[in-house]
């Protein structure tokens, strides 16, 4: 695969991200960063020194619809722009659909047992959509999908850290562009969103997730071309370690669970430091490990006043 790696500045706490830029009979731009200066002059810097500019772009290609993935599609006045159907939502951003994420926010928020001063908080967070591109979609694709311009390229959905991520399979060089599915050397968060039919029921992300990994396993690539950090190649190792940790933290969750508790009681639990700052992110995590233990049969949820109160089985 003729591959150029493009390695762009974030504001968020994860760094870096990575856009790939690849010359097949189209030139494609897989993700492009977040809608920032720095990550525009870093697109434009990296393109230049694969040899080309931006109006030579024909196509901007979208893991995901992560705002450091899914920012420049507005950069580039000749490309079309691929990706899942639900990154189109974030694109538009339109009020109803604003509205209703933030109203399945605060529905599954307070049935796990979260304050509503906190609830607020969180979807005042969540309201941050200016590193988000603007340019609609103009070409969904779905999984099984051949990518446009790129023979033997396939769209591979793989849901968990989004709703929306998808991996493209080369299947000539036995590569992924993997998004954030797999990254090197932090584990990659299945968060917590509304599902892509928006309805209110909560997609088991965690699970979602998992599965995801071992639907990449399945695919004993050579390599992945991660959406930050180095690209890997050490692919079935990494994704074992990776299911085994969460299945460990799981456990530890089920240790918790000596009386019933609430998502909120168990998420103060795990990380007593840091969930105020990070309430998102902490949530997820102890609903997705709540979620597999569930799944094993472990522990069993029950409504109290309209609240979850988990406990083992
Ligand atoms: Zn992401």
């Amino acid at each position: 695969m003729d591959i150029h790696k493009i390695v762009i500045p974030t504001p968020y706490d994860i760094g870096d991200v990575n856009a790939f830029l690849v010359k097949g009979e189209a030139l494609s731009l897989f993700d492009a960063g977040p809608k920032t200066k720095e990550a525009y002059e870093a697109l434009k810097e990296g393109i230049s020194a694969a040899g080309y500019n931006m109006n030579d772009i024909e196509q901007v290609v979208l893991t995901h619809h992560h705002p450091d993935h899914a920012g420049w599609g507005d950069a580039f006045p000749n490309a079309k722009i691929l990706g899942h159907e639900y990154v189109d939502q974030f694109l538009r951003k339109s009020p109803e659909f604003l509205e209703y994420r933030n109203e399945f926010y605060r529905y599954h928020l307070k049935r796990n047992g979260i304050p509503e001063i906190f609830i607020e908080k969180y979807l005042e967070n969540r309201k941050e959509m200016n590193y988000f591109g603007s340019n609609p979609l103009t070409h969904c694709l779905k999984e099984g999908d051949e990518v446009p311009g790129h023979p033997g390229m396939k769209v591979v959905y793989t849901p968990g850290h989004a709703q929306s991520h998808f991996i493209f399979h080369d299947e000539k060089t036995n590569s992924v562009i993997g998004g954030d599915l797999l990254l090197d050397s932090v584990a990659s968060n299945p968060l917590i969103e509304p599902p892509i039919d928006l309805s209110y029921s909560r997609p088991k992300a965690l699970l979602q997730y998992r599965d995801s990994l071992i639907k990449l396993r399945d695919l004993r690539v050579n390599k992945v071309y991660a959406g930050h950090g180095n690209d890997i190649d050490n692919v079935s190792e990494l994704i074992n370690l990776r299911l085994q940790r969460d299945y460990l933290r799981a456990k530890q969750v089920y240790e918790l669970l000596n009386e019933p508790k609430t998502v909120i009681e168990i998420t103060k639990s795990l990380y007593s430091t840091i969930y105020k700052t990070q309430l998102g992110l902490t949530l997820s995590k102890a609903i997705g490990y709540l979620d597999l233990l569930e799944s094993k049969g472990m522990v069993t949820a029950q409504l109290v006043d309209d609240i979850n109160v988990f406990s083992r089985t």
